[in-house]
């Protein structure tokens, strides 16, 4: 029998009402299992965090710091054991999941060293008005399968050094490091302040609309959002949501192929294309459109697809069986409709692994072209005219992010601000500093995180009004 993971529900690691297996999306086979929640144990918490949320309201920034040091040491401690659990529940490379372990304990000490003090109004001999901003209370955050661990510091970090308790509840594919970061936030903050519920896909809707929760922090697709957003209306509880995206690669006349092909094609592949801000579509002038193709095609060749256990590979499986098949018929259309330049075929090896894959002659109406793959098939598109480019860019539904490749740099700042998204890089990509707020334009979502306006949002505006004689 594998090892079964707890849930932390109001300071101690419990049993689930029942088990789960997790999948190791490179062989298929389970490794492990979570403990999965029932909604007797979601009230639980709810009301374990509302019991927790007063005490932990009133310490001061010093104090929420240092518990907070704490569990970034402690998550630091176990690194390599996060690091390697990762890579088997969510199948990324081992050394991609040192990275998202490192930026996990970076994150906490990041929002762990914020503050936000009273904002002065007025202050006259006759009267002082300030703005305070108070915690809201139970936070609920709610995470996608892509990065299990990062996703979720970027909501935990700074609801609590705000003041806010959390429950946490990972996606169902990807429980395991969210129970791990319980057990290791068991010993060390105080009891309700965070909590891990691992459920079967079926206790998001009702944490969301609990009437307990104050605020629900939702990452995942934009299907998904727009429930939470109806089940947060009849409490009116706050709300941020990171969704999808389909955002366009933008290659200028002036660019290099030879430079840009490498780093398009990692902001396209890397995590296996499952990053909300991937690039998922290339648009190129034609000049420049069949050598772009070529180069891309050589380095989906070259690129070692294989268990991210394995020393050097490059691209890791498909997380899940259902994103598999999704892929799978992708890449039959790609077959179908344009002409495969590299890939097009899912490897028979067990697991859940494609072939990095690139497309051109797509219509521009195909689902490949028009959808989220949210995977390592990339479409390639041909244009003539910029400002039609730019235009087919933005009738997108989304407008999460999206990258300007150039060499001119001035000039792709221009052309950024004609694409209506949350973020545009230039001749970079998924640089996300943590104090630069990140969020979604349109149907990619409404809210910010990250930067003082993502720590705003788990807050509530005070105004302290006070005559002073
Ligand atoms: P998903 O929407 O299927 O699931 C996300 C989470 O929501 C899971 O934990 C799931 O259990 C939970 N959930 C399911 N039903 C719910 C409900 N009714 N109410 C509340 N929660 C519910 O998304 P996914 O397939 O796990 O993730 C992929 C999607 O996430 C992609 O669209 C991707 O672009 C998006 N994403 C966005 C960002 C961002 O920051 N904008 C980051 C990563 C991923």
């Amino acid at each position: 029998m594998e090892k079964t993971l707890r849930l932390l529900i109001d300071g101690q690691l419990v049993d689930g009402a029942g088990t789960m297996p997790v999948i190791n999306p490179a062989t298929g086979a389970a490794f492990m299992r979570a403990a999965r929640a029932d909604t007797a144990q979601l009230d639980a918490a709810v009301a374990a965090g509302r019991r927790a949320f007063p005490a932990w309201a009133r310490h001061s920034y010093a104090e929420r710091r240092a518990y907070l040091e704490r569990f970034a040491d402690g998550v630091e401690a176990r690194f390599e054991e996060f690091a390697r659990l990762l890579t088997m529940e969510q199948g990324k490379p081992l050394d991609q999941a040192r990275f998202e372990v490192g930026g996990t304990v970076a994150g906490l000490r990041y929002f762990a060293a914020q503050d936000i003090a009273p904002h002065v109004i007025r202050d006259t001999p006759e009267e002082r008005i300030t703005e305070h901003r108070s915690p809201l209370g139970v936070v609920a955050a709610i995470t996608p399968w892509n990065f299990p661990l990062i996703l979720l510091v970027v909501k935990l970090g700074p609801a609590l050094i705000t003041g806010n308790v959390v429950i946490a509840k990972p996606a169902p594919s990807t429980p395991l490091t969210t129970l791990l970061l319980g057990e290791v936030a068991a010993d060390i903050l105080p009891a309700g302040v965070f909590q891990t519920l691992a459920d079967a896909n079926d206790l998001g809707g009702p944490l969301s609309a609990h009437a307990g929760v104050a605020h629900v922090s939702f990452t995942g697709s934009t299907a998904t959002g727009k429930k939470v957003l109806s089940s947060t209306i009849d409490t009116l509880k706050r709300f941020t949501l990171e969704l999808g995206g389909n955002d366009a690669a933008l290659v200028l006349d002036d660019a290099d192929v030879a430079k840009i092909a490498p780093m398009i094609f990692n902001a396209a592949m890397v995590n296996a294309g499952q990053v909300c801000l991937a690039a998922k579509r290339v648009y190129a002038p034609r000049v420049l459109y069949d050598d772009l193709c070529k180069a891309l095609g050589d380095l989906a060749r070259r690129a070692v697809v294989g268990d991210g256990m394995e020393q050097g590979s490059q691209i890791g499986p498909i997380q899940n069986a259902a994103q598999y098949a999704k892929l799978v018929d992708y890449l039959a259309q790609a077959r179908e409709e344009g002409t495969v330049v590299a890939g097009g075929e899912p490897l028979e090896r067990g697991g859940y692994f494609i072939a990095p894959t690139i497309v051109r002659d797509l219509p521009h109406d195909a689902r490949l072209v028009q959808e989220e793959q949210f995977g390592p098939v990339l479409p390639l598109l041909p244009y003539d005219d910029l400002d039609a480019a730019i235009a087919a860019i933005n009738a997108s539904e989304y407008g999460l992010g999206g990258t300007i490749w150039t060499g001119d740099p001035d000039r792709g700042e221009q052309v950024a601000a004609l694409i209506n998204s949350g973020t545009v890089w230039i001749n970079r990509h998924l640089d996300l500093p943590f104090d630069v707020p990140f969020g979604g334009a349109k149907q990619s979502g409404i809210g910010r995180q990250q930067g003082l306006e993502g720590l705003l949002e788990f807050t509530q505006a005070k105004i302290i009004n006070m005559a002073k004689a």
